[in-house]
């Protein structure tokens, strides 16, 4: 779009979030006040160290984690989802090899562990998902001896909710340690780590108003870490400087989901339906008949839809030409020509999956934002129509 076009719509929140005033606002403060390297034993040095570890409890506290006292839990702070969840596995997985269990509901910085793992002899498993895009409900995990299950809360791709209760269900042997991937999450689901059955936790806020740059793992009580960047930072469990005023912003973005939950999934849940329901209806309007993928619980940041007979990533193309911004999978895999590995799991047809396109909404999403952008979506849809080339998706 040239400078003259009105601005994009932006519904692609799973893939990141705009930076909230709020929170911009704090970490403005924090660079005034605490922008010095907390290692320094100097007064400002100081200070940005019990920012810091200010920032650390608040974050632990408003995730129900035990921040005194023996057997408390332990955060460390990385540059993000991809890291936590690399920090969190490995660290589990020191020691004698087992199993390692992972789904294709997973993002892919985890199902990338499965190769890491199976070179340090664990035999790794991928449980079955069902339609609905969550843990096959049969599923429970395999053998008694050593056991290790990475799992994702709200899967990227389809947006289904796994139940923390099934989790537990399915862990069966309180042995089995679970690594709980919370990034899709911390939006639209409560957690609560003393009733999780986990043994770490990653999360990173720029999904939910906060910077980009700054993520965690969570280590639930006496849980083993073995550091991928030695250093003397983050108590020895991660080298290289803090970034004070990203954690900041981290712990105010935090604050603000936690506080705003219940509003921003009513929220949510009006605006997806209204998208759902104009977008069927445009569908129509230009021959075509559009599906949704996944089944209920369903987090309602998130809606992932099948266009029939339409190729996701020339639709996406036309729609951001058209001044729409949509993902097409998770955003690190929306250049891929394979259709995201979730969808294939759940027994979706390729050509099903081939023509999924995912819309997600944040908190600032409008009514008329998605009027307006169902509006725009009306020519791609009519230039996507399979009966016409390809060619014409533009
Ligand atoms: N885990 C999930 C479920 C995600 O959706 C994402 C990002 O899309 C990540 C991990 C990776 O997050 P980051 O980009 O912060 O590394």
């Amino acid at each position: 779009m040239d400078a003259a076009a009105p601005a994009a719509i932006y519904l692609d929140h799973a893939a990141t979030t705009p930076l909230r005033d709020e929170v911009a606002e704090a970490m403005r403060r924090a660079e005034a006040e605490a922008w010095a390297n907390p290692s320094s034993p100097h007064a400002a040095g100081r200070r940005a160290k019990r920012v810091l570890e200010e920032c650390r409890e608040t974050i632990l506290a408003l995730l129900g984690g035990k921040t005194t006292g023996g057997g408390r839990d332990r955060l460390v702070f990385t540059s993000g989802a991809t890291e936590a969840n690399r920090l969190a596995i490995l660290g589990l997985a020191g020691g004698e090899p087992g199993i390692f269990a992972s789904s294709a509901r997973d993002h892919v910085s985890v199902r990338n562990l499965r190769a890491d793992l199976g070179r340090r002899g664990w035999q790794v498993v991928e449980p079955p998902l069902s339609a609905t895009g969550r843990t096959a409900e049969n599923w429970r995990f395999p053998g008694c001896g050593r056991g290790l299950w990475a799992t994702t809360l709200v899967c990227g791709q389809s947006g289904s909710v796994e139940d923390p209760a099934a989790i537990a269900a399915a862990r069966g042997d309180a042995a089995v340690l679970v690594h709980i991937d919370a990034t899709q999450a911390v939006v639209t689901q409560p957690i609560a780590l003393g009733s999780l059955a986990a043994a770490t936790l990653t999360l990173a806020p720029h999904k939910f108003g906060g910077p980009r740059g700054i993520g965690a793992a969570v280590f639930r009580g006496g849980c083993p870490i073995e550091p991928l960047v030695p250093g003397p930072q983050e108590a020895g469990l991660r080298g290289g400087t803090e970034p004070v005023v990203l954690a900041v912003g981290f712990a105010r973005a935090l604050e603000l989901a936690v506080a705003e939950r219940v509003a921003t999934v009513a929220h949510l849940t009006g605006l997806r339906e209204r998208f759902a329901a104009a977008f069927a209806a445009a569908a129509t309007a230009a021959g075509l008949t559009v599906e949704r993928v996944g089944g209920e619980p369903l987090s309602p940041h998130l809606l992932a839809l099948a266009i029939r007979g339409v190729d996701r990533q020339a639709f996406a193309m036309a729609a951001d030409l058209a001044g729409v911004c949509l993902g097409t999978g998770t955003a690190c895999a929306s250049g891929s020509a394979e259709p995201a590995p979730a969808l294939a799991a759940m027994g979706l047809a390729p050509e099903i999956a081939a023509a999924t396109v995912r819309f997600s909404f944040g908190r600032a999403t409008t009514g008329a934002d998605v009027d307006a952008a169902v509006a725009r979506l009306a020519g791609p849809l009519a230039r996507c129509h399979p009966a016409r080339d390809a060619g014409e998706c533009r």
